[in-house]
């Protein structure tokens, strides 16, 4: 079990965050963004980054080759629907994707929007790191997390959409 300290200030046991989040043990600022059979999607409340989206699976699965077919399938087309909720709701133009194997939580893809202010900490992704510790030590004030809060309304609502 770890011990997770939430955004919130309250302690959370768990065996998986990912688990805990996927499952609804844990809400996360600003709730689901989408739910389908295999994925869950929400803001990433550790970096406060406006439209910057945690795609989660709901099997606690760590490696690419163990999805399913369905899973596969679910995985693509969320994806690319984010993106798109991404560019025409909050205008963003360039999306970074990562996700690694070696990780404590399960399978889940990082998707964070490029933003012009990024760019003082480099270029491409060895500017990632600088710019998600920036973003945690420097962006956790009212003004930005109003801003982070409205992107997740906005995609939320443009996702959930008959
Ligand atoms: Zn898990």
């Amino acid at each position: 079990m770890r011990i997770i300290t939430l955004s919130n200030g309250k302690t959370v046991e768990v065996e998986c965050l990912s688990c805990a989040l996927t499952s609804g043990v844990i809400e996360p600022d600003g709730g689901v963004v989408i739910e389908t059979e295999h994925f869950h999607a929400h803001q990433d409340v550790a970096y406060p980054i406006r439209g910057l989206i945690i795609l989660a699976s709901k099997r606690h699965i760590k490696c690419f080759d163990e999805l399913t077919e369905a899973e596969k399938v679910d995985y693509m087309n969320l994806l690319s629907r984010i993106r798109k909720a991404q560019r025409e709701v909050l205008g963003i133009e360039s999306v970074y994707y990562f996700y690694n194997e070696d990780t404590t939580h399960h399978f889940h893809t990082w998707m964070v929007p490029r933003y012009e202010w990024m760019y003082d900490f480099g270029r491409s992704v060895e500017s990632l790191r600088p710019v998600l510790l920036h973003a945690r030590n420097n962006m956790n004030n009212k003004e930005n997390l109003k801003d982070v809060m409205s992107a997740i309304e906005a995609l939320t609502e443009e996702l959930n959409e008959k």
